[in-house]
């Protein structure tokens, strides 16, 4: 419905979701989350978030297609971690690691970051990934049967599908495609969201030179830089249709 493309879907949207809630509940007890009354970097998250799904959904819903955030129930948070991260889990669940935010070093190049993690979810390419990991993995059983019989295994390849994997080299690969199209309505939702979508080029160079052992998905797949950036200035005029500084 966003993509345009046919989608590969064993698993359902509103399925994930549920073990979403589950799995981010979970996440966040293990982690020491940021307060926004006392963390600059998490109010900034909060913020910046906050425009973002209040104008995805207006504009969602003022197109008559309020269906793609069927069971969003967003929420964002922000814990203190070294690592340079971001994802968003289905229904809009949503974690920045304070790492990011030297990388960023403003909201705009924030609500890139975030915008491209929510394209993610929206464009249900972590369901694309899951359904592809539970053919290969697991044989192709359902969701639930997975969960009954294997819930270790089966949890760990949503995490995997989602970006969370805390194991070197236990990445599941990511998909140049869904990379591409993150970036194209990620500039398109911070620019909704009144981020101007310009900063989108000088934060990927930023970003090309974080590297690490277990790189974040959006620097997984090694996109040649180049590319990468040749790409966003060709999406970059219909990004800026979409852009009205907020005050
Ligand atoms: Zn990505």
């Amino acid at each position: 419905m966003v993509t345009g493309r046919k989608q590969f879907s064993l698993v359902k949207e509103s399925d994930l979701q549920l073990m979403a809630t589950t799995q981010y509940n979970t996440f966040l007890s293990e982690n020491k989350v940021l307060s926004s009354s006392n963390s600059k970097d998490a109010a900034a998250v909060d913020r910046v978030g906050a425009r973002i799904a209040n104008s995805i959904t207006k504009y969602y819903n003022s197109h008559g297609k309020g269906l793609v955030l069927e069971g969003y129930k967003w929420e964002f948070n922000t814990i203190a971690s070294k690592d340079v991260n971001a994802w968003c889990m289905p229904g809009g669940k949503v974690v920045v690691y304070s790492g990011l935010l030297p990388v960023t070093q403003n909201e705009t190049a924030l609500a890139i970051v975030m915008g491209h993690e929510i394209a993610h979810s929206i464009a249900k390419h972590g369901n694309e990934r899951m359904s592809q990991a539970m053919v290969q993995q697991m044989g192709g059983l359902a969701l639930e049967v997975a969960l009954a019989q294997k819930p270790k295994e089966t949890q760990e390849l949503f995490l995997l599908s989602y970006g969370i994997g805390s194991q070197v080299g236990a990445m599941l690969p990511w998909s140049r495609q869904q990379e591409t199209e993150a970036d194209k309505f990620g500039l398109i939702y911070a620019a909704m969201a009144g981020y101007n979508p310009l900063e989108a080029i000088p934060f990927w160079q930023r970003m090309s030179s974080v590297s690490g052992a277990n790189p974040p998905e959006f620097l997984s797949t090694h996109p040649s830089d180049e590319t990468r950036i040749r790409n966003l200035k060709q999406f970059m005029p219909e990004a800026l249709k979409y852009y009205t500084p907020h005050n």
